[in-house]
């Protein structure tokens, strides 16, 4: 752990020393007026750099680089875009290490999950670098008399806002297909923590990007996030976050007709019947909330247990939640960190207090955990003797909180698990198949596994319904937000 922590030092030295700049067409450059707010470390709470504070006017800016770049940026072979991508994959994988380090004293997220995050990065780079050369392929469709061609061509310069939570990888899956498709982009990333957002413009620009296809703007959400959304120049927003901002953009966009793509937030349910593979279904329940800190939109938050299991099904959870081991995110033990900011730390610990109030019964943790540096830790919580109608089981806690409900039968479990105004994911566990056919069709979700956790498959569609989002990511669906759609029809 000590030489972690010697080594994070020297990786986020210069952060301290020059602080984290913006970057517009193709130069690391201050705020327009010289501002700056302070990013902390969620670990010891102490300051880790001065961001610089954009607002309309580096928008602007930054959307009209965006834009001078953007005719020689969609005219490139996809080819050479393909190669272009795969170098800044090349790139990223070179520079792991920094990357996770950074990453995990900026958002407290463990060096375990990371590590790999870094590379999930890489990956989502080839994976749309590979995809790039067939990018603008369409279909060709026949009636009598006529041939119709279908083209697809990139949308123009893009707005992409992210949050806090994993941010690097979250950017690549969001930036890599844009670029792919032949978008230039302005991004937005969240003001908790921007540090690794800076690692990966600069690491896209030494692989060779050209100056001004990616620019980065820091700020608050109301100001540079807001200008962004309002900007005529932004054709479309890809934003990650909560509900009720993808409503504020979607508002702020009306004026310029923006397209928007949502990727927002989740109360998702895991559901186990009597019949599933119990221990398999505990160790997946607890890994899918307790890691990342809980702070993770597919997170299964809501633990819908069958009546006749519920007791001894929440204990195994409970005596699996007790043993995780919280600590310095550079522990290479540690499961679990601090979480991203006191502020959030405040608002995990307040539905803590509301989930006591309300009547449910914390079966394991419920209270701040003491852990190293003094920073943001939260005891990984199971609420036992919970109601579909409690706030804890509603709202979206994002931390490594669990709520745990009994249900009767089949129907019980699929009227709680629909009766959320989120629908971004769900989690089966049931041998029966028939039951799991059923029970998928009616589920109210974007993304369902049968009989396990979280394992994405890049080429398949993640998304959500209700409040959980607009749009789908991954594959194709992807460069149809980030390209327009023209038919051309010829008479024969
Ligand atoms: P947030 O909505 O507060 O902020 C996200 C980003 O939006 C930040 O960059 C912020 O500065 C910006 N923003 C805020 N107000 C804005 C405005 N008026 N106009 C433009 N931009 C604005 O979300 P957060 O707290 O950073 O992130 C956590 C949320 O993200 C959770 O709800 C989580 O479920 C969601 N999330 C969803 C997914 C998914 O794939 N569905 C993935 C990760 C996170």
């Amino acid at each position: 752990l000590e030489e972690n922590i010697q080594k994070a030092k020297g990786y986020l030295a210069r952060f301290a020393e020059r602080g984290v700049l913006n970057h517009i067409n193709g130069e690391a450059v201050p705020a327009l007026d010289g501002a700056t707010f302070e990013t902390i470390s969620p670990v010891d709470l102490k300051p880790l750099a001065q961001v610089a504070h954009g607002k309309a006017a580096d928008i602007d800016l930054a959307a009209k680089a965006a834009r001078a770049a953007f005719p020689v940026w969609a005219a490139l072979d996809g080819d050479a875009r393909k190669a272009l991508l795969h170098k800044i994959a090349d790139a990223i994988e070179a520079r792991a290490e920094e990357i996770a380090f950074v990453e995990c004293m900026d958002t407290g997220q463990s060096l375990k999950f990371m590590a790999k995050a870094a590379l999930r990065g890489a990956e989502n780079f080839r994976f749309f670098a590979d995809r790039a050369p067939e990018a603008r392929d369409g279909r060709s469709l026949r009636m009598k008399g006529q041939v119709n061609l279908t083209t697809r061509a990139p949308i123009g310069p893009v707005g992409i806002i992210t949050p806090w939570n994993t941010p690097f990888m979250l950017s690549t899956w969001k930036i890599a297909p844009a670029l792919a498709a032949g978008c230039t982009i302005v991004h937005k990333p969240a003001e908790f923590s921007p540090l690794t957002a800076r690692l990966l413009v600069e690491v896209a620009e030494e692989a060779g990007l050209p100056k001004g296809v990616w620019n980065l703007v820091n700020g608050l959400g109301e100001d540079a996030g807001k200008s962004l959304t309002e900007h005529p120049l932004i054709k479309a927003i890809g934003f990650v976050g909560e509900s009720r901002t993808g409503s504020l953009i979607m508002r702020q966009g009306a004026d310029t007709l923006k397209r928007v793509h949502f990727e927002l937030g989740g109360k998702n349910p895991v559901i186990v019947f009597a019949d599933a593979d119990l221990e398999r279904a505990a160790d997946a329940a607890v890994f899918m909330i307790y890691s990342l800190n809980g702070e993770r939109c597919t997170s299964s938050s809501r633990l819908l247990v069958e009546a006749d299991i519920y007791d001894r099904f929440t204990a195994l959870v409970a005596e699996k939640a007790k043993r995780i081991k919280i600590g310095h995110p550079l522990d290479p033990e540690t499961v679990i960190g601090p979480l991203v900011h006191p502020v959030h730390e405040e608002k995990v610990l307040e539905y803590i207090a509301i989930g006591k109030s309300e009547g449910a019964t914390v079966a394991a943790g419920g209270a701040k955990f003491d852990g190293p540096g003094g920073g943001c830790y939260v005891s990984p919580t199971l609420f036992t003797g919970a109601n579909n109608g409690m706030r804890i089981a509603q709202e979206e806690i994002f931390g490594p909180v669990l709520t745990a409900i009994p249900f009767t039968d089949e129907a019980e479990a699929l009227k709680i698990a629909n009766d959320v105004q989120y629908g971004l994911t769900g989690y089966l566990w049931t041998s029966d198949v028939t039951r799991a056919l059923r029970f998928t069709d009616a589920l109210e979700a974007g993304m369902i596994w049968v009989n396990s956790e979280n394992v994405r498959h890049l080429p398949t569609p993640f998304g959500g319904v209700k409040s959980s989002g607009i749009g789908r990511d991954g594959g194709d669906w992807s460069f149809d937000f980030y390209m327009e759609t023209k038919n051309i029809a010829f008479a024969t």
